[in-house]
């Protein structure tokens, strides 16, 4: 991959630079980072003009390698440089296109833009039927104007807003239910640049080149073996999907006994004929998505859904599945986060007083955020502009949702797989350097838990990066590099890790 797209939304142009980058590695999450670094001023605000927003598949994206569909953008904060990494076809067709990054700045002056990226090129075009558009409408839309072959990336009317709350949404795999995704946040970014998506057409999902093709086949099937026989990866998150991560995190050892003394898999039942979606984007050998509907016959409208009971029930003590279900499908309709929303209902609750969070209360104040009154401007502003607001309020920190920084002190980590190579590395930075090789490679993380476990896991990854590349690459040197442009962000999924590898410290924070 040595294309990279340039798009000045200011003056609507798109140009294509060719480059040879001697750093194989710099790809996904590496690159794009890099790139922010190496091109920005250093007093650029978070929404401005002059930021940048960088799209870059990651190094393995667009080959058969398993689980490689995910997709870094990065863009700078106010003070930092902010990361999210995000799954779908989109990832795969990027890269299938030879395309190593896209290069975002300037504004949209009038109206709202949509790139449109094919075989034949790259276009800017402003479509007014998708302006405050919600997500499926707008996916809808763009797939019949370029055919179902496009997968798209883009904003819902929160973004468009310019909501703090305000997610990215990425359409998932054509199947039934549409199932698809709307997390993390930078939506009111693309909202402010007047961008409402980026829409990828084009059939080729592993159309990558690779050096040594044979011997990329052969790691292929390890390492997908390594995954699929994890009690976790293969077993846990094909079962119950990322509810898996919600047991791990509240008892890491109860969970792990119970997995071991029942066969999850087996105990299946098929009560469904339709074939759902269940990866978030093809050739994942996990699938985490949907597949408790073989046996429950209940089909999730989005991957967050299941999540979002499970906080309804620990924030509220709200036990219903059809009422969750559909304030899930309006937030994400409308292009934000449930998880972060149900958190500032919390949250704003919490400050004003109110005793009990009804589920009337929580339809009122989803309207509220929707009608972009006072009060649903402060619910968007999320937990931590709620926190702004009272500052001197000991009781609302905790409220705050916590960097995975934050929580770092509190976790001994213990990675019994390090390589000897690594010993003047401590685990922790083992891990953050292992997740960001992840990253830049667009493995998705939740094959951590069966690569990090193993012994050869980090030389099967190592041997892949060198089978595409032709390079001759060292385990060590993929960390160390990683290591070399750690900005102090690591995704939050490290949460989970750090209570998967480690003991929790006495004093904790
Ligand atoms: S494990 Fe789940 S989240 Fe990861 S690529 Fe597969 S389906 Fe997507």
């Amino acid at each position: 991959m040595n294309k990279i797209v340039f798009v000045d939304l200011s003056n609507k142009k798109v140009s294509i630079r060719y480059i040879k980058d001697q750093d194989v590695l710099r790809s996904g999450r590496k690159f794009a980072e890099c790139y922010i670094n190496d091109n920005i001023k250093q007093n650029t605000k978070y929404l401005s003009e002059e930021n940048f927003i960088v799209i870059s598949p990651g190094l393995l994206t667009g080959t058969l390698a398993p689980c490689t569909g995910r997709l870094s953008i990065s863009t700078k904060t106010n003070d930092d440089i902010k990361t999210i990494n995000i799954a779908g076809p989109i990832a795969q067709k990027i890269a299938s296109l030879d395309i190593k990054a896209i290069v975002i700045t300037g504004k949209c002056l009038k109206g709202t833009s949509v790139l449109h990226v094919n075989e034949n090129g790259v276009s800017l075009n402003n479509i007014s039927e998708t302006e405050y558009g919600e997500v499926e409408k707008t996916i809808d839309f763009l797939q019949n104007k370029w055919g179902k072959e496009t997968s798209v990336l883009g904003i819902g009317p929160a973004g468009e807003h310019i909501l703090p709350i305000g997610s990215l949404f990425n359409s998932y795999p054509n199947g039934t239910p549409k199932y698809h995704c709307t997390r993390g946040k930078i939506g009111d970014l693309f909202g402010y640049k007047g961008l409402k998506a980026i829409a990828v057409t084009t059939k080729k999902h592993f159309g990558a080149d690779i050096s040594d093709e044979d011997n990329f086949k052969q790691l292929t099937k390890k390492i997908s073996k390594v995954i699929t026989e994890h009690p976790v990866c293969g077993k846990a998150l094909p079962a119950f999907g990322s509810i898996t991560l919600i047991e791990l995190m509240k008892d890491k050892n109860k969970f792990l006994q119970k997995l071991s003394s029942n066969n999850n898999k087996e105990t299946i039942e098929k009560n469904i004929n339709t074939k759902i979606n269940k990866n978030c984007a093809p050739n994942c050998v996990i699938g985490c998505l949907n597949k408790h509907s073989e046996k429950t016959g209940y089909i999730y409208s989005s991957p967050a859904e299941s999540e979002a009971v499970a906080a309804c029930k620990n924030l509220f003590a709200i036990d219903d599945t059809s009422f969750v279900s559909a304030i899930h499908r309006e937030c994400f309709e409308f292009g934000m986060d449930t998880i972060e929303f149900l958190f500032s209902c919390k949250m704003l609750s919490e400050v004003t007083g109110e005793k009990k969070i009804t589920k009337a209360k929580i339809k009122d104040y989803l309207a509220e955020v929707k009608e972009l009154t006072l009060v649903g401007r402060v619910l968007a502003s999320t937990t931590k502009g709620i926190h702004n607001l009272y500052v001197g309020r000991k009781d609302v920190v905790k409220l705050v949702t916590r960097s995975a920084k934050v929580e770092e002190e509190n976790f001994k980590i213990k990675i019994p797989t390090k390589p000897d190579e690594l010993s003047d590395i401590s685990d922790l930075h083992y891990l953050y350097g292992f997740m960001l090789v992840m990253e830049s490679l667009g493995i998705c993380l939740f094959t951590s838990f069966a690569i990090l476990d193993d012994k050869k896991g980090l030389t099967l990854i190592n041997d892949l990066v060198n089978a595409k590349t032709g390079q001759n690459y060292k385990e060590a040197e993929l960390i160390y590099k990683a290591l070399n442009t750690y900005n102090n962000d690591v995704p939050e999924f490290v949460k989970v890790l750090y209570r998967y590898y480690g003991e929790e410290n006495e004093n904790r924070v």
